[in-house]
Parts: structure tokens; sequence; C-alpha cells
């Protein structure tokens, strides 16, 4: 069976690109084209602007009660549950996450997310009446806040996708998305769902391109709202475009997140925890917890158990069900990450496992060797850039007040961890760490609360109905009462 595809979801119909031009999906564990995609420009990303713009001033999506909405997403949601493994494999063939990754998060995450947010989209306050200041009653109604450019990243694309989509079909909003060029396949296969569900046409709209055809569609006057997650970079250029235009955004962006072993935890348990959570998706995720705080006495201990569990990890295949780490996306992001492993023993780090060069019985495929540096100062840049990669640093600390201090010194403010045998000093800890997720002994994130960043980790909140609230404008009536 062909991956490849010859047109865009616009306007409810599968329609003809307006150029020639060609994404090529190329298998980063193998180096070959899997798929061909048509690649969007200008000229497609204004089609579905005037689709969705369209079918929000003028079509039934918005004007349909929230219950209405929800029984069309409550469908989409099952149709979804019977792709899982499809979906999955899909993400693995395009962006190399390991099998493994992609049926425990790639797929049944997003799924998870569809489920939580028609709970919330149940509950949800989309009109109530209030007693007014001055007497009688307001109504505070939540309204659609129009047209949404959604902007998802490669690493969890249909996670960042759904975590975008769900809240905003359920708003009663319309979509522009912009899948990643690395990443276009999935979303194929979430629009033939979309269509199966009965979501009217034009609500939602989907071009796959790259950056440039990016800020087309960020600028564009039809946009009323902007969803992105990404690198800070461009976060930060996305939100000064929509400042000027005075447009909502909400930024999903970087993360350098600390995971604080204090001198109590387990190590076993510890070490297992930071298989995942430090190197889910082959290090290619948001929250990942790279950066390994550890205090001076007990700190040779967990640089040997750190290197012992990531020189055990199996590294291959990922369509192979036993492999933890796979290739990355791209060559690029390989050079990247190997430029990192140069910088990190330029700087004075020491490599205790990995290091350059591909890993042991591999030849081809944008493989890196998992890494981990010890004797990292806080401030050299691996400890403070986002790598992307499987990388991890091990930083000493003093006392917990330096491990606080050290986990805050940083740009970014995604999610952290900490690993203790007492639960109490564990919240305490959590409490002080300025960060927008926090994890005792696990890192996991719960569609049910708010997900996001503090300071250059984004703006904004995913998830819970905060991430609902996010696609919605208030607005305040002052019935008639009789004048007095
Ligand atoms: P990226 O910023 O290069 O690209 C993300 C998406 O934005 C892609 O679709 C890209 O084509 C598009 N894009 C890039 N620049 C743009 C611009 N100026 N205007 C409009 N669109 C633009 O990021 P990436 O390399 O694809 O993804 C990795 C980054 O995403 C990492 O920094 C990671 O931490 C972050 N991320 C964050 C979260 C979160 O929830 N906080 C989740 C996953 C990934």
């Amino acid at each position: 069976m062909t991956l490849d595809r010859t047109a865009f979801f616009i306007d409810g119909t599968w329609a003809a690109p307006a150029s020639s031009d060609t994404l090529q999906v190329v298998s980063p564990h193998t180096e070959e084209v899997v798929a061909t995609v048509p690649e969007g420009s200008a000229a497609d990303i204004d089609a579905a602007v005037v689709a969705a713009r369209r079918a929000f001033d003028e079509g039934p999506w918005p004007r349909m009660s929230p219950e209405e909405r929800i029984e069309v997403m409550a469908n989409f949601s099952m149709l979804y549950a019977g792709k899982l493994a499809e979906m999955a494999d899909l993400i693995t063939i395009e962006m190399g996450s390991p099998t493994s990754f992609a049926n425990l998060a790639q797929a049944p995450a997003p799924w998870m997310m569809l489920e939580t947010f028609l709970n919330i989209a149940r509950a949800f306050p989309w009109e109530e009446t209030r007693p007014a200041s001055l007497g009688g009653d307001v109504i505070v109604r939540r309204e659609s806040v129009g047209v949404v450019a959604a902007i998802p990243p490669w690493n969890v694309p249909q996670f960042t996708t759904i975590s975008k989509v769900a809240p905003a079909l359920l708003a009663g909003c319309t979509v522009v998305l912009k899948p990643a060029p690395e990443t276009p396949l999935d979303t194929y296969l979430m629009a033939e769902l979309l269509q199966e569900a009965g979501v009217p046409a034009g609500v939602v709209n989907i071009v796959a391109a790259g950056r440039e055809v990016g800020e087309h569609l960020v600028a564009h006057p039809g946009i009323d709202k902007v969803a992105f997650t990404g690198s800070t970079a461009a976060g930060r250029k996305i939100a000064a475009v929509c400042g000027e235009q005075l447009k909502r955004v909400s930024l999903e962006l970087g993360g350098k997140s600390a995971a604080i072993v204090l001198d109590d935890a387990d190590l076993a348990a510890t070490m297992e925890g930071l298989k995942f959570t430090a190197l889910m998706n082959s290090g290619q995720a948001c929250v990942a917890q790279t950066r390994i705080l550890a205090s001076r006495q007990n700190y040779d201990a967990v640089v040997d158990a750190l290197a012992e569990t990531v020189s055990g990890m199996t590294v291959g295949d990922p369509m192979d069900p036993a492999t933890e780490v796979g290739p990355l996306v791209a060559q690029r992001q390989q050079e990247r990450v190997e430029k990192y492993i140069a910088l990190g023993q330029e700087e004075g780090a020491r490599v205790v496992v990995g290091g350059n060069g591909m890993p042991e019985g591999i030849d081809r495929g944008w493989y890196v060797r998992p890494t981990v540096f010890a004797d990292v100062d806080n401030r050299m840049r691996i400890a403070q850039e986002e790598i992307f990669g499987p990388v991890l640093s091990v930083i000493p600390f003093d006392d917990l007040d330096d491990a606080i201090r050290i986990a805050n010194d940083s740009e970014y403010g995604l999610a952290g961890t900490v690993w203790t045998a007492d639960a109490e000093a564990g919240l305490d800890v959590a409490r002080r760490v300025r960060t927008g997720t926090y994890g005792v002994n696990t890192y996991t994130m719960d569609f049910a609360a708010p997900f996001g960043g503090y300071k250059a980790s984004g703006l904004g909140r995913e998830f819970g109905p905060e991430g609902l609230a996010q696609y919605t404008e208030l607005k305040s009536i002052y019935p008639s009462a009789p004048a007095v």
C-alpha cells in the first residue's frame, strides 16, 4: 500500500494543490523515501483560510449547540479509537518514534485527550448567569474565538495536533492546520476520520508545509488565533506578529527540565523512571528531564547508576518492539545533537556513556549514541540549551536550596521532577520549582489539568478547562431590565 498523497484536505474535499511542489517523507531508519505528498504554498493556505473563514462566518458549526458539537466529536473519538495502531505506525514510519512509545503515547494519548476534552466540554460553563454588582443578573458567555491556525511540530505530531483541534472544534472554531513538513502522513488519516465523523466542510483544513508558508498563515488577516507548538525561537517570532496584529496566541515551546534526585531516593526505581522521562521518544520530547541534579555526596552513585541504565538501553529499528531509543527525525537533527556532544566535551564535561559516532551495529539511519555527561556546570551551554536528542547532563548540588536554585536557573520552565522517599518533601520541592508541570517520582501529563510553560517555555495552557477556554472569547451580556 502506498502512503503517497496528491491532494490537500480543504473545504471538506480533497483539493488539488496550487503548485506541483512536493514533500518527501524520508524514513529516519533507512534514509529512504517512504511517501511523497504535496507541499503547501501560500496560495494553498489562502484557499484553506477562505474555506475556514466561510465555515466560521456562515457555516453551521459555530451555530450548533455545544451538545451537538460534542456528539460529532464523540463520533470522531470513537472512530479514532479504531485506528490507534495504524496511527502509531504512520508516526513511527514518518519520524522514527520507537513503536513502543508510538503505541503508548503517539496515538493512544491523543485519543485519551479527545475523551477528556469531551468530558470537559460537557461540564463547561458555556453560558452562565451571575448576580450583577448593580443588581439583577449578568450573563457571561464563552463564545468561539474564530478561525484558528494550528501549527504543530514533528516530534509528537498527533499529540500536539489533537491538543489544538479538539478544544478548537468543541468551542465552535474552525481550523487551518499546518503540519510540520516531516510529519504530514498522520494528518491525512485524521482528516479521513473527521470527514467520516460528520464534521462539516471547511471546519478543518489541512495544508502541510514548511516555515515560510507557516509564517504566511500566522500573518494571514483571516486568522483570529494562532495555536503553536514548537521551538522557542519560532514562538518568539510568532508572538511578535500576533502582538502587532492583536491576534490571540498560545505557545507551547521548548524545555530543559531538571530531575532532582534527593539522597533518600530509591536509585533503581529512579533510574527506571528516568529512562522514560529523560529519554522518551529518543530524547525528542519538550518535557524530557535532561538535567539530572544529584547531591555532591551522592553524585558518583547517581552517575554510575545512570551510566549503567543508559548503556543498557536498546537502540535500533523503531519498528522493533524492543527498541527503546530509535533514530532522530532527520539528518539535520542528528548533526545538531552531535554538535552539542562535541560542545559538551569542549566545555569540559566528561562523557561517561555514548559520545559521537554511530551506535554499535548500526551503519545507516539518523542515529546518535545515547550519551551521559558528568561534571556538568549548569552554566554550560549543554545545560542551558535544548538539545532535543538522547543526551543527559548530571549536575552536582550542595543542598536542597542549591538544587532548587539550579533547577530554576534556566530560561525555560516547562516541567520537572523530584525523586525521593519522602512524598511531603517532594511536594515541597514541587511548589518551589518554577515550571508549569511537576512530577514527584514520576512524570506524566494529565489531560484534565493545565499543561504549559513558565518563562520561555510558552504562553497559555493546553488541556483541562483552561485549555478549552483558550479557544473562547468572553462576552458579558446585561439583559434588559425595566428602566429605573
Ligand atoms: P519548529 O519551531 O522548528 O517548528 C514547529 C512548527 O512550526 C513546524 O510546523 C514548522 O514548520 C512551523 N514553523 C517554524 N517556524 C515558524 C514560523 N516562524 N511561523 C510559522 N510556523 C513556523 O520546531 P520543531 O523542530 O518542529 O519542534 C521541536 C520543538 O518543539 C522543540 O523546541 C520542542 O521543545 C518543542 N515542543 C514543545 C512542546 C510543548 O508542548 N511545550 C511539545 C512538543 C515540542
